[in-house]
């Protein structure tokens, strides 16, 4: 739970796609689980990342991009700087792409089972980079925040 405190983060490999200029692509509903720094206590969810492939035509691996939120994910963490490391990890990789937007939703143990005991609350964050970061994305990510069905997949 606390590997990203020891070992550098895993390459980010990317492969040459012709065709792909112009295209986004899409991995959503990658599960995470981390541990909030401020109580020590787990907070658990679902990361769905979006990148516009760059001018040199790479895509990266979709086992890579996983592989960036385990390890994101895998130390003392909030979920507002979890995003913003995976959103940086992928802008700076080889595959250099235009924009990117990780989002991320999540149940907080600290909040439903101390505190506040708040058992519906779940927490939504953003990071958004490059040619993606227009007013157009943002309103799309807030419309299905607030009238999607997206659930996390966690039955608590
Ligand atoms: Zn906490």
């Amino acid at each position: 739970m606390t590997k990203a405190l020891r070992d550098p983060q895993p390459e980010i490999k990317s492969f040459s796609l012709s065709e792909s200029q112009g295209q986004l692509v899409i991995l959503r509903n990658i599960s995470f689980s981390s541990i909030c720094e401020h109580h020590l206590l787990p907070f658990i969810g679902k990361i769905d990342i979006i990148y516009e492939v760059g001018d040199e035509k790479k895509i990266i691996g979709l086992s890579k991009l996983i592989r960036l939120v385990n390890y994101y994910s895998s130390k003392p963490q909030i979920q507002e700087r979890l995003v913003n490391e995976i959103a940086d990890a992928i802008m700076r990789s080889d595959a250099s792409p235009k924009g990117v937007v990780v989002a991320a939703r999540g149940i907080h143990i600290c909040v439903y089972a101390r505190g506040v005991k708040d058992r519906e609350a779940k927490f939504f964050t953003y990071a958004v980079r490059g040619t993606l970061e227009s007013r157009e994305i943002k309103e799309e990510v807030l419309k299905s925040v607030i009238h999607g069905k997206k659930k996390t997949g966690i039955n608590l």
